[in-house]
């Protein structure tokens, strides 16, 4: 039988290797991040975010008059934000990963499916003791001169209005000029939410010129990179 006798220095050095390998904190996970001080010094790091991407399956959402589907440009945003904020240790959940519904598939009544489709979105934060829920949408107009990103909270919801406002002023900044400010908006999945929820309608699809940019790859991640940094904006703060 050997008998080991660490060093006050060697035993120093098998603590961090375990804690960086995550072998005391059982690290499963982003959610089991080893991270110090609750959430990371970036107030982020650790935290469960729910990206929503508005609509899907039978509900295309807007469609602009070149063709392009809401639920197409809202899904591809929610994935250019996910990976970003998976970097940042976050651990993301999608309401949804592809092109369907949250609705029970036998029912018919479209208003039914689509309380059904809303309401499953929330649980879905709900069931995650999410931190945060941020639903991605693309506005629509009768008039194609209106353009620009807008938020919205629940009215009453003061945490969702500082959330909605931040990611407001990041947009802006981001996306260039817009006059457009965070507003109150009665949507089912923001008065519905428990955790601090906004809405972020990334541009109108009535608009020509943005519908196109909408469509696009390369704007379709400096859409999520505004919305990103509004998010670590508003932890920081
Ligand atoms: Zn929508």
């Amino acid at each position: 039988m050997r008998i080991w006798i660490f060093s006050g220095k060697q035993v120093g050095w098998w603590l961090f290797t375990c804690l960086t390998l995550g072998i005391f904190l059982g690290t499963g996970g982003p959610r089991d991040l080893p991270v110090s001080g609750g959430f990371g010094q970036n107030g982020i790091s650790g935290r469960t975010i729910v990206i929503d991407a508005g609509h899907g399956g039978i509900d295309p959402g807007a469609v602009s008059r070149g063709g392009v589907l809401e639920k197409d440009i809202t899904l591809a945003i929610a994935k250019e934000l996910e990976y970003l904020l998976k970097r940042a240790a976050v651990y993301v959940i999608l309401t949804r990963q592809g092109d369907y519904d949250l609705a029970d598939s036998s029912e018919t009544n479209l208003l039914t499916r689509k309380r059904q489709d809303l309401d499953g979105r929330v649980k879905i934060a709900a069931d995650a003791k999410a931190d945060l829920y941020l639903s991605i949408h693309a506005n629509y107009f009768p008039s194609p001169r209106w353009s620009g990103a807008q938020t919205f909270f629940y009215e009453g919801s003061s945490e969702g209005q500082h959330l909605a406002k931040t990611l407001q002023t990041e947009l802006v900044k981001e996306l260039g000029p817009n006059n457009r400010l965070a507003q109150p908006g009665d949507f089912r999945v923001l008065r519905k939410a428990k955790m601090p929820a906004a809405m972020v309608e990334v541009g109108f699809l009535s608009n020509p010129r943005e519908a196109e940019l909408l469509s696009q790859a390369d704007y379709q991640r400096k859409v999520a990179t505004a919305i990103f940094q509004g998010l670590l904006r508003y932890y920081r703060n």
